[in-house]
């Protein structure tokens, strides 16, 4: 077995130890496609290069985890800065692999947050982009959660698997409350969960907000999940992701 296919299946067999869904790996140059984008979360921010994180980066490691229900982006907002504690699980298993190549001697970036993490998941087979500009995976729609990990162990690489998992339906574009949506495309200004990491900025939203992004408590509040809740990929019936009826309808 190579050196490359060695370190793979011995990585794969740490995910399945943790219970991680989905891990994959790409080379990292694919990456430098994006870097210098904007970065929608991020008023000030563009996209980075692997190189950024690491000047010998060869691989990037994509970790990803399913998550239902509208906790899971539950946000906090602490020293400025935003957290979403429904990612910690998924960050402490990504820790957990970043740790491991390094103890086999490679060095190992965790967390690249500005690396484009939907298109990294795409590169490694996870998903296709949806009509909501999110990664739709086949067998739970749009509730991937992704992680990464810029290292210089070479690996063995994962194809991207083009599919329309869309085809006619448009339902996240009707549902979405500010008409942000257009098919693979989003107005970031107009969509809430913009509006609610940056301020927000426009009064027009202000009810929205509170309907579909409510405060929780001081700093802590739900995003909004509509163009998620609505979409029927994954086979995950709505009325079992967040307990309410179908949210189509209201
Ligand atoms: S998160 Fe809400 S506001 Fe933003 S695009 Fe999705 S449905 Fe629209
Ligand atoms: S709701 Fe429909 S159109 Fe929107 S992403 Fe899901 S499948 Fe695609």
């Amino acid at each position: 077995m190579s050196e490359s296919a060695e370190i793979t299946e011995n990585m794969r067999q740490k995910a399945r130890e943790l219970n991680i869904d989905l891990i994959g790996a790409i080379p990292s140059e694919l990456m430098d496609e994006f870097a210098g984008m904007e970065v929608n979360w991020d008023r000030w921010g563009t996209m980075k290069s692997p190189r950024d994180y690491l000047p010998d980066a060869r691989s990037v490691v994509v970790v990803a985890e399913a998550a239902f229900g509208p906790t899971i982006d539950l946000a906090v907002r602490r020293r400025g800065g935003w957290n979403y504690v429904g990612y910690k699980p998924l960050e402490l298993d990504t820790w957990e692999i970043g740790s491991y190549l390094q103890s086999l001697g490679y060095q190992a970036e965790v967390f690249p947050s500005h690396l484009s993490q939907k298109n990294m998941a795409r590169l490694a087979g996870m998903g296709s982009f949806g009509k909501n500009t999110l990664l739709l995976n086949p067998d739970v729609g749009p509730y991937l959660r992704i992680d990464g990990i810029v290292t210089d162990a070479p690996l063995e690489y994962d194809e991207p698997v083009e599919a329309d998992l869309c085809g006619s339906c448009e339902r996240c574009l009707q549902a979405c409350p500010t008409g942000a949506l257009q098919p693979f495309e989003i107005e970031a200004e107009k969509c809430l969960v913009h509006q609610r990491l940056q301020g927000p900025d426009d009064v027009r939203y202000a009810g929205l907000l509170e309907q579909y992004s409510p405060r929780l408590a001081s700093g802590a509040y739900l995003m909004c999940q509509r163009c998620q809740q609505v979409c029927p990929v994954g086979g995950i019936p709505p009325w079992e992701r967040d307990g309410t009826t179908d949210p189509v309808s209201h």
